[in-house]
Formats: C-alpha cells, sequence, structure tokens
C-alpha cells in the first residue's frame, strides 16, 4: 500500500536501506505517516514557513511537513545510511527539502534558511535538551526561529511547561518561560516508536516571545536560578547568601520571604530580584 505522497511505507523504506536503529545515535523512529502529519500540524500553518528539522532519520516527519505543506525543509541529519532514503523523499517534492549530513550541534545552520523559520524536530532526548538550550540562548534576542516543535521523555517535558508549586519547576521552566511560551501538546506511549524507548514522550510547542516577560539580565538571572535551585530543599536567605551580603533584605524588597524555597517564586519575582542584585553584582 503506498502512501499519500506515492512513496512506499516507512518500513519498506527502513527494509530496502537496511535502517536498523542505532542505539548511540538515539534511533526511534516513527513510522506512522497519520502521526507524523500530526505532529507537523502542531507547528501551525506551514505553508508560509522554512521548517528546520534535526534528526529525520528515514523521513517519517520529514514526509509529515512537506504532506502538511511546508514552504520548505532544511533537514540535518548525521546518519549517512538514511540519505538515499531522504533523496527519494526529495524527489517526490521537488525543490522543497534540502538534506545536510552534518552533527546538528556542530553546524550553524541559519544561513540556509529565510524567515520565518520553524524548528520541528523528534531528536534523541540528549541532543534536544542541548539544542534547546542553545536555541534559548542566542547571543541576541529574538533568535532565528519563531517556533520550536520538539519531542522529549515527557519527564523533560513537564520540566519544561512547569509552575511554580510543583516538583518539576526549575531551571528549565524558568528560562524556557522567560523568553517563550510552551505547551505540551501531544503525548505519546513508548509503542509509537520503532523501537520503542523505555518511558513515555512529549511533543512541546513552544513560541517565542518578543522580549522576555520580565526584564532582568540574563547572566544574573542564571546565577540567581542556579544558585536557588541548586539547593533547592534550603531556605532562599541561605541558598542565596553567597550573591550579596545584603541578600535578606534584597528578597523582602522583591516582596519574597526570606524563609521560602526556590520552588514557590514565580518567574516576576526571580526577575525583581535580578535587577536588585544587578547593582551588587556589577563590575
Ligand atoms: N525524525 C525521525 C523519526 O521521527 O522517525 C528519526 C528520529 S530518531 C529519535 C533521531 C534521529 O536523529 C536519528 O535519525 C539520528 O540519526 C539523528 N541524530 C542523532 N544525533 C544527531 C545529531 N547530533 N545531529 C543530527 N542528527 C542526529
Amino acid at each position: 500500500m503506498s502512501a499519500i505522497d506515492g512513496l512506499p511505507p516507512l518500513r519498506a523504506v527502513i527494509a530496502e536501506h537496511g535502517l536498523s536503529a542505532k542505539k548511540q545515535l538515539g534511533q526511534n523512529f516513527l513510522l506512522d505517516l497519520n502521526l507524523t502529519a500530526k505532529i507537523a500540524r502542531q507547528a501551525g500553518d506551514l505553508s508560509g514557513a522554512d521548517v528546520l528539522e534535526i534528526g529525520p532519520g528515514p523521513g517519517g516527519l520529514t514526509r509529515g511537513l512537506l504532506a502538511e505543506g511546508a514552504r520548505r525543509v532544511l533537514a540535518i541529519e548525521k546518519d549517512a545510511r538514511c540519505l538515499p532514503a531522504l533523496a527519494q523523499i526529495a524527489g517526490a517534492y521537488p525543490g522543497r527539502l534540502e538534506v545536510i549530513n552534518a552533527d546538528a550541534l556542530e553546524l550553524d545552520v541559519t544561513a540556509h534558511l529565510s524567515p520565518p523559520i520553524k524548528v520541528v524536530a523528534n531528536l534523541p532526548y540528549n541532543v534536544g535538551t542541548e539544542l534547546l538550550l542553545r536555541w534559548l540562548t542566542p547571543a541576541e534576542w529574538p533568535p532565528f526561529w519563531q517556533s520550536l516543535t520538539l519531542m522529549f521523555q515527557k519527564e523533560v517535558a513537564e520540566r519544561i511547561v512547569a509552575r511554580p508549586g510543583s516538583k518539576a519547576y526549575g531551571r528549565l521552566a524558568l528560562l524556557v518561560q522567560w523568553r517563550a511560551e510552551a505547551r505540551v501538546v501531544m503525548t505519546l506511549p513508548p509503542e509509537a516508536f520503532t523501537p520503542a524507548p523505555k518511558v513515555h514522550s512529549a511533543v512541546v510547542h513552544i513560541t517565542r516571545r518578543d522580549r522576555p516577560l520580565f526584564p532582568a539580565d540574563e547572566k544574573i538571572l542564571a546565577r540567581l536560578t542556579a544558585a536557588a535551585f541548586n539547593q533547592r530543599r534550603k531556605m532562599l536567605r541561605s541558598s542565596l547568601r553567597g550573591l550579596s551580603p545584603d541578600i535578606e533584605a534584597l528578597l523582602q524588597e522583591a516582596g519574597i520571604p526570606p524563609t521560602a524555597r526556590a520552588e514557590e517564586i514565580d518567574l516576576e519575582r526571580f526577575c525583581t530580584l535580578a535587577r536588585l542584585l544587578a547593582p551588587a553584582t556589577a563590575g
């Protein structure tokens, strides 16, 4: 049975090109084209956008993105074994798919893309978190991308969207939510992948803000949240002692009880405290 794009089913593609999954490349493939089209739709209207896909593998999600109307897809794949399968897809969508055989952690892709740019990826989890952190901390804001639609381990997705007062709340939630809006838009059981991973997965859709939600110096906010959450069970007056000799007074000025713990404090108050710390840490 051929799929809507006239290309062979993904199981046949994998068999034809000998794409046995390699654990060291984090290869857990999505083989259901209805599911990959659904993931592609989570990125919104793709017709006027360039899509950056990291780790296309045999191309299930790539085919979803193209079938859903992406203007252009730039796909970065480290595993050269996948290139013939991806070339077949490029042939079915003339001029719309470019594939680069490279390690996404070592390549600057911005020169190959025109705005608006949406990033969509089902990545190995370690690479995904590393890239997310890089995409959220570029030299200048706003970044090259408009939105990120990314598959993560469900536990990591929960940390990205976590709210104060929850166990999952920490530095990742603060960093993402300061600069972007993040939502979990799908959850997937292990059986959705071949081979099945051990844990559930979730797709997070992240839309950048034009500017951070509250003003604060990025470096000071990073130091502050690192100190607060590295000792998350301690009271803030003690975990933040190293940042200023006046920390108790500054906490109070920011509306934070000095006896509170990091996970009780929302983004707005962390940013207020970061601004109050700015004169103390300047120079
Ligand atoms: N997107 C495909 C899918 O949904 O079926 C494959 C997903 S699989 C979880 C991750 C893919 O990322 C693999 O094809 C793997 O070879 C590729 N990959 C792993 N590390 C990479 C890196 N550093 N740069 C680019 N691709 C990478």
